[in-house]
């Protein structure tokens, strides 16, 4: 078991995001967390993550407790936060050079840094500094950062937000080369991006699952197209 939840509950102030959620990711699959915006799927991510601690519950990422085993857990991930932030005064090569430092890849720093420039297309720009790209490159500058570790698990926020046609369909290619022997969570509010990218598909509202199949079954049987107009409608 890769990601394993259980009766996670995050409570803001009065505001209940996540209600006693469970669930199991296996490893290998990527899963597609679907819902509008405010349904709690950045909030599942920041706990998994270990960047906020549930209200109740828990979460443990290949065995590791995200209260007992911190380090663990993020040694673990790779993460894509909402937004993506980056420090845009840094050239794309420095700034990689320096996360791979901070995960104290050592020897290993240089090598890496260069296989996850060319992984991710960024050959071209490496030399520019990160505000000078397009969102696109910027999204696979936030990708690179987030695989340069060879993690296990990549947690994905809204990848391809914000993206054109174009970005949209490389970005999505390469997270689905990157989720090739890894465990892939990626949230997104648009149907068409599960449908193109995940094997399995969680729909989350108010806090909620209210569906969580294999993608397929779900287009196949129309719930997928069902429920998530029927949860959006109210919007
Ligand atoms: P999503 O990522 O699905 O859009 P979020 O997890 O960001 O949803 O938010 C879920 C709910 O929790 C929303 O109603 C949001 O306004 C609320 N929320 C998120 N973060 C905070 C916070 N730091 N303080 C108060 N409410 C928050
Ligand atoms: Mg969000």
């Amino acid at each position: 078991m890769s990601i394993s939840i259980s009766n996670l509950t995050k409570i803001y102030g009065q505001q209940k995001a996540l209600d006693n959620v469970s669930l199991e990711i296996n490893k290998g699959e990527i899963v597609g967390l679907l819902g509008p915006n405010g349904a709690g799927k950045s909030t599942m991510m920041k706990i998994i993550t270990c960047f906020i601690p549930p209200t109740e519950g828990s979460v443990s990422v290949c065995g590791y407790n995200i209260f007992d085993d911190s380090i663990e857990v993020r040694k673990k991930i790779g993460y894509l936060p909402e937004h993506n932030p980056l420090y845009l005064d840094m050239y794309v090569r420095e700034f990689l050079l320096f996360i791979a430092g901070i995960h104290n890849l050592g020897k290993e720093k240089k090598e890496r840094t260069e296989y996850m420039i060319e992984l991710t297309g960024l050959t071209k720009e490496v030399n520019k500094k990160i505000g000078a790209l397009s969102k696109g490159y910027r999204q696979r500058v936030g990708i690179a950062q987030a695989m340069i570790h060879d993690p296990e698990v990549l947690i994905l926020d809204e990848p391809t937000s914000g993206l054109d046609p174009n970005q949209l369909i490389e970005v999505r290619e390469l997270i689905k080369n990157a989720g090739k022997d890894k465990t892939v969570l990626l949230s997104t509010h648009i149907m068409q991006e599960v449908e193109a990218v995940c094997d399995r598909t969680i729909i989350i509202n108010n806090g909620l699952v209210v569906a969580d199949d294999n993608t397929q079954h779900l287009i196949a049987d129309q719930s997928l197209e069902t429920i998530f107009r029927k949860i959006t409608k109210n919007l």
